[in-house]
């Protein structure tokens, strides 16, 4: 009798300490991470500090055995956590992503096993990724673009171009590249900070979504997300420079709420983006206008470089498909030659 009232106890112990569990979860978004601290914000966007309950660092140390990934929770995760006190918490729960961006991460010792690379979660749960480029200073870089798309289309995300400095251009350039990316069928915002051209349809493209900003040093992001939206005064410039360096280590990502359920998130950390896990044969799906040729060749293993009965290749040497468009993929090519296995 004794052994069933304390069996019984500890059911009931055991279902009440459940049941807090649960009811004492809150639901959040993670909006930046820094080493080992992950800022939530919750439905009414107060921000916590949260560490990641123990059970998932040991899933963390299972994975990097087996060499797939480097995160466990990542910038734009939704997940439960708990208040520990004040606005410090716990977070016992991370929810499944929608979608999410990668790249390979840096090379890191210990983590080489056959030449593999680690997967490096940039953000999940995004809705569109906003490659900003400048039609000068920086000069425009078409391969740098199009290694984004790739990656955006791997991953299955909305991506859009953003020519900057538009009031540095005078010649035709400008209308080179807009009508270049819009036939391939990609959205292409110009803009400028200067004269304020194409803010405004910018900043409406970007209602109600989850959007990713994505630059190389110097086109001008930290002015164009200033020129929107006031309040999030990045810093612009040498400046902006400076303390892009000295986050670096740390912060590769931060979420901003800029209007209601519109989220912007900057990623001063990411200059430069390899995508990750991309089979040889699979490149080609990724560049869209090859989709209607890829069937057509001879072999189904085909990358599209010396295979006998290439449609690909043959659509190049038509006009079909550009060739800066086709410089691009074999570039990217020869970057997944240097990897091993996924
Ligand atoms: P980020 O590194 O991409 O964030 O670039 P920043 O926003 O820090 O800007 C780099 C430099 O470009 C700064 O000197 C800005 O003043 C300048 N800049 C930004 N947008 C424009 C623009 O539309 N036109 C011109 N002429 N300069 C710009
Ligand atoms: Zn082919």
């Amino acid at each position: 009798m004794l052994f069933y009232c304390i069996s019984l106890f500890r059911v009931v112990k055991f279902n009440l300490k459940n049941k807090n569990y649960k009811e004492n979860n809150i639901k959040g978004k993670i909006v930046k991470i820094e080493s080992k601290d992950y800022y939530v914000e919750n439905n009414i966007g107060k921000v916590f500090r949260c560490s990641l309950r123990g059970k998932f660092k040991k899933d963390l140390l299972k994975k990097k055995d087996k060499l797939t990934t480097y995160d466990v929770a990542v910038l734009g995760d939704w997940v439960e956590f708990e208040i520990v006190s004040g606005s410090v918490g716990v977070i016992n729960k991370i929810e499944i992503r929608k979608n999410y961006l990668s790249r390979k991460a840096k090379r890191l010792r210990g983590s080489l096993k056959r030449g593999e690379r680690l997967e490096q979660i940039i953000a999940s749960n995004l809705d569109t990724l906003y490659i900003v480029s400048s039609i000068d200073s920086p000069k425009f870089n078409n391969r740098f673009i199009d290694r984004i798309i790739v990656t955006a289309e791997s991953s299955h995300i909305d991506v859009r171009i953003v020519i900057n400095k538009s009031d540095l251009e005078q010649s035709k350039l400008l209308a080179k590249w807009e009508n270049f990316y819009s036939k391939l069928g990609y959205n292409v915002f110009i803009t400028s900070v200067i004269s304020l051209v194409g803010i405004e349809k910018l900043k409406k493209s970007l209602n109600g979504k989850i959007n990713l900003f994505w630059g190389q040093s110097g086109v001008g992001k930290s002015s164009l997300l200033n020129a929107m939206y006031p309040e999030l005064n990045f810093p612009v410039g040498e400046i902006s420079e400076a303390s892009k360096k000295g986050r670096h280590t740390t912060v590769t990502g931060i979420m901003k709420l800029v209007e209601k359920n519109t989220y912007i998130i900057d990623t001063p950390g990411i200059r430069e983006i390899d995508p990750y896990g991309i089979k040889k044969q699979d490149l080609g799906y990724y560049f869209i206008e090859f989709g209607e040729f890829i069937h057509q060749c001879k072999f189904n293993t085909c990358i599209h470089v010396h295979e006998p009965g290439c449609a690909v290749v043959k659509a190049v040497e038509e006009g079909k498909i550009s060739l800066l468009r086709y410089e691009s993929y074999l570039n990217l090519l020869n970057t997944i030659e240097d990897d091993m296995f996924y």
